[in-house]
């Protein structure tokens, strides 16, 4: 047997911070019991695998009917959708998180040598954004039991060029705002918040990414909300919306995208140099869909996040901590914290233990520091972030898609507890 056999799981592009996809290991079947794996090869779980309804597909076939495929009223629609769910007055989507918080950074307007703070333990994404901008990343370390990016850190790490502040909402767990905006109030900071893990994430009542000047989604396949590749920006600045808009399409003035509509050509002007930003009405199609059942998602997810943490209690990991209060997590990962010197497994052994079991796993992340990029660029070592360098070399999260069975998560659970020989 080879890989050959999860061949339509294949057609889910493999995140490239998930393991899920290597090849689990052939055991020879009737020999020795305790190598029969949890699962069998085929029926491999898939990490972060979307859950796509027939609403979905049918949106996106009369997409292709209708021949509109490019940027056009279903991504006004989607935009409309998430504003509305949000809360918040203007939403423009574009092609990923990334590109969200690459133009939420050029509003900022910052120049060579200004200094953005974010976190030392997240996806390469979100510093690249800032690097991107011309700006220069502050990583701050993170508080060893939220995993958030830790305020007292954050102060420490400001310094005459300080401009803004780059939180990121890890796994849909709540940043600590109060703290963090009266730092950026006190020192004059702009906040652009990292909301790739927390679409339904709330903190005193109030949404996450409505706290600061823009707030950044993603709609990228293992999220929350998907549309294959996607993300949105949210602000409450009219002008910062209509900037974003003009960026995301080549600079091109606003609703360019109608050039090509059935009120025939228009001549349309580049007031600026912008990017391809741009969200089409293919991806929108599915996030319209998706954006409707977000809450019976989160709600499913949030019960496997539950039952894991009651059948996962007394193994030998560290669980996530419980939400704050009032505060609402969006239960994007579950994360357990595999200490090698406390149960006898490594990290990394975990891991491979449970993809030979068929079940795919992630790591949320590596701290930034470990990468060889940023150690060149900016002389980083891992130890000036001791709490992101221990989670990042700890962490394991285990399959969260609304999409999993009972069944799924029996066997999630079975596995982690033959794979640590409890
Ligand atoms: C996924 C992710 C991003 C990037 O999102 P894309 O839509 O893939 O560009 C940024 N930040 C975090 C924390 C993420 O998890």
């Amino acid at each position: 047997m080879d890989g050959t056999t999860r061949t339509p799981e294949r057609l889910f592009d493999p995140p490239s911070h998930s393991v899920a996809w290597r090849d689990a290991p052939v055991f020879g079947q009737g020999r020795d019991v305790s190598a029969v794996p949890i699962r069998p090869p085929e029926r491999f779980l898939v990490f972060g695998a979307p859950v796509i309804g027939e609403a979905e597909i049918a949106e996106v076939v009369a997409s292709l009917r209708s021949g509109w495929l490019g940027t056009g009223p279903k991504v006004a629609r989607f935009e409309a959708g998430f504003a509305t769910y949000v809360g918040t007055p203007n939403a423009v989507a574009v092609s990923s998180c990334t590109a969200a918080l690459h133009l939420s950074m050029l509003t900022l307007g910052l120049q060579l040598g200004d200094e953005v703070i974010t976190t030392a333990l997240t996806f390469a994404a979100t510093v690249n954004a800032i690097i991107h901008a011309g700006a220069t990343p502050v990583l701050a370390d993170v508080d060893p039991q939220t995993m958030n990016i830790d305020p007292s850190s954050v102060e420490a790490a400001v310094t005459p060029r300080t401009r803004a502040i780059l939180p990121v909402h890890l796994a849909g767990r709540a940043c600590q705002m109060d703290e963090l905006m009266a730092i950026g109030d006190e020192h004059g900071l702009a906040l652009i918040e990292d909301c790739a893990h927390a679409i339904e994430t709330q903190y005193h009542g109030r949404h996450a990414g409505t706290f600061g000047r823009a707030g950044c989604f993603s709609f990228y396949v293992t999220k929350n909300v998907i549309t294959g590749e996607g993300g949105m920006v949210l602000t409450e600045r009219e002008e910062d919306a209509a900037r974003i808009k003009v960026l995301a399409l080549h600079g091109m003035s606003s609703d360019a995208w109608r050039r090509f509509s059935d009120e025939g050509y228009r001549h349309y002007y580049v007031t600026e140099c912008g990017y391809k930003y741009n969200m089409t009405d293919l991806q929108a199609a599915l996030g319209i869909h998706q954006l409707a059942r977000v809450e019976s998602n989160w709600a499913r997810r949030q019960q496997i996040w539950k039952r894991y943490r009651r059948e996962l209690e007394g193994v030998e990991l560290d669980l996530p901590a419980e939400p704050e209060p009032d505060t609402r997590h969006a239960c994007h990962l579950f994360q357990v914290l595999v200490d090698g010197d406390c149960c006898g497994v490594s990290r990394d052994t975990f891991v491979e233990r449970m993809t030979a079991e068929n079940i795919g796993v992630g790591v949320h992340y590596l701290s930034i520091p470990e990468h060889p990029y940023y150690q060149q660029r900016f002389g980083w070592r891992t130890e000036m972030w001791p709490e992101a360098r221990r989670i990042g070399r700890a962490t394991v999260s285990l399959p969260l898609s609304a999409g999993l069975a009972d069944d799924d998560v029996a066997d999630v659970i079975a596995a982690v507890k033959k794979v640590l020989n409890v």
